[in-house]
């Protein structure tokens, strides 16, 4: 029951059409259809009613539950999956949509978004093509693979790639190699979706060759790579390289011949494939990582895999895509899988990566145009002016004496569970408060803005990364973020 005190609280609230007609809220109709405004203070009296009835709000005051409307009705405007101004230093961050595209990339979904195209047309054959064709050449050139498919992420082609050639089969997999990555992706979980049986092999730390030609039976098809692509494990390891995953392959393959021979048939059919899940899908060697650089897909292809997966925009900083490559006849498998039509990519998607691929053909202009790889591997002294710019930025918009600019050496992060041993030395500008705090300036830069600047929290400080930041847009938009933040303090 309400208490007297609360029962007249109640009744002083304010009236749908007294709201609407509130100076707050009539500038909305120039923005939201009517109907959404009615909703939105139907919302907030109803939010007032439940925080009176349950003690919270004990005080009415119309102006205040207006203003709250003009807030909520400002943030329907908004447009739920927008772009946001990345200072975070995280490079692949898949919270922020992971890869940048390349301005060709964009411009080439940009084209396809806004006309007809040739997504499953042949124009030299005058007839229907496949939308395979797009891509598969110039990722066989830049792989040295000889086919190639892609669909709509690397977890979609671990599942197609499992289910067509693990189900009803054992996949064999090392139990250092059991990851989970970026929530919900486990090895095992796939497995069994798949209907595939998983032997592992090995210990955590060390898995030998013996341990992979131990498990061997009539029923595997297949020797699984995964490559534990988010964390590294440090000391006394040990795990078997592809090169030897293709030694047990062959012999295991060339003795069920064997025996199909002895038995008079002319050899096996059931075959022992060597399968990498590759994860990161480097296609060039990053050497200012060092022995912590990821091994590319070529190198992969080289070494005898039948078929490696990896993600589209992770290192190759491109679209949201999952690439197999490999051997014809296993690709031909593919393309013919349901789940290769269940899971096929759109033409913006294809369009990107067709674009992102060409790129490749030529490296130094593949690592100065593809954001990813450019932010990756630009040393920390060309870093530094930038973060110098950006200080300068914030400095000139600042109010005096609100907070202290610095420019000072920080890490930026790969992201994407890549590199995750790799510290890139950075600069950052560093925002000390000596109005307002760093985690309440935080709340309004990523919370109250149309376009959100993400930064990073560090011990009361704000740090704004100049290695992920596009261009000095960027930079204004993060200085004038800041000063609207002082001016809410005033
Ligand atoms: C990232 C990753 C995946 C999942 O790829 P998505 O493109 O995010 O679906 C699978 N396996 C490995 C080894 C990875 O690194």
């Amino acid at each position: 029951m309400a208490t007297t005190e609360q029962q007249s609280l109640l009744r002083s609230l304010p009236q749908v059409e007294e709201l609407l007609h509130h100076a707050h809220v009539t500038p909305l109709e120039k923005d939201l259809p009517r109907v959404s405004i009615v909703e939105t203070v139907r919302a907030v009296i109803n939010d007032a009613r439940q925080g009176i009835l349950a003690g919270a709000v004990t005080c009415v005051d119309a102006d205040a539950l207006a203003a709250q409307v003009h807030l909520r009705g400002l943030a329907l405007r908004r447009a739920s999956l927008r772009r946001v101004v990345n200072a975070s230093g995280v490079i692949i961050h898949t919270n922020l949509g992971r890869s940048v595209l390349a301005k060709p990339a964009v411009d080439a979904v940009n084209d396809v978004a806004r006309g007809y195209s040739t997504l499953e047309y042949s124009t030299d054959a005058m007839a229907r093509g496949s939308r395979h064709d797009h891509c598969e050449q110039l990722i066989c050139t830049l792989t040295g693979a000889e086919a190639a498919i892609a669909v709509n992420n690397n977890a979609a082609a671990v599942m197609m790639v499992l289910a067509e050639f693990a189900q009803g089969h054992e996949a064999v997999v090392s139990r250092g190699e059991q990851v989970e990555i970026g929530g919900s992706f486990r090895i095992p979980d796939i497995m069994a979706q798949s209907h595939a049986t998983m032997v592992e092999v090995g210990a955590t730390n060390k898995t030998h060759p013996i341990d992979y030609e131990r498990a061997l039976s009539p029923a595997t098809s297949m020797l699984l790579k995964v490559h534990t692509s988010n964390y590294r494990m440090i000391g006394f390891t040990e795990s078997v390289s592809i090169k030897e995953l293709r030694h047990i392959a062959d012999a295991e393959n060339a003795r069920r011949d064997a025996a199909a021979q002895a038995a008079g048939r002319p050899g096996s059919a059931d075959r022992v494939m060597v399968y990498e899940d590759q994860g990161s899908g480097a296609f060039i060697r990053l050497d200012c990582f060092g022995e912590y650089a990821e091994p590319t897909v070529a190198e992969s292809v080289k070494q005898g895999v039948d078929l490696v997966s990896f993600s589209g925009d992770k290192l190759l900083g491109g679209p949201q895509a999952g690439i197999v490559v490999g051997r014809k006849e296993f690709i031909d498998r593919l393309k013919k899988n349901p789940l290769a039509r269940a899971m096929r990519l759109d033409k913006m998607t294809l369009a990107a990566l067709e674009a992102t691929l060409r790129l490749y053909l030529d490296p130094e202009r593949a690592l100065r145009e593809i954001p990813t790889l450019a932010m990756l591997s630009t040393p920390a002294d060309q870093i530094r002016p930038r973060a110098e710019a950006l200080a300068a930025a914030i400095q000139a918009t600042l109010p005096q004496g609100c907070a202290e600019v610095t420019v000072v050496p920080e890490i930026s992060r790969a992201g994407g569970g890549a590199l995750p041993m790799c510290d890139i030395p950075t600069f950052v500008a560093r925002v000390r408060f000596l109005q307002g705090t760093a985690l309440d300036c935080n709340r309004h830069l990523i919370s109250e803005r149309d376009l959100p600047v993400i930064g990073r929290l560090s011990h009361d400080t704000l740090l704004f990364d100049a290695r992920t930041l596009l261009n000095t847009d960027e930079y204004k938009e993060v200085a004038l973020a800041l000063a609207e933040y002082f001016s809410t303090l005033i």
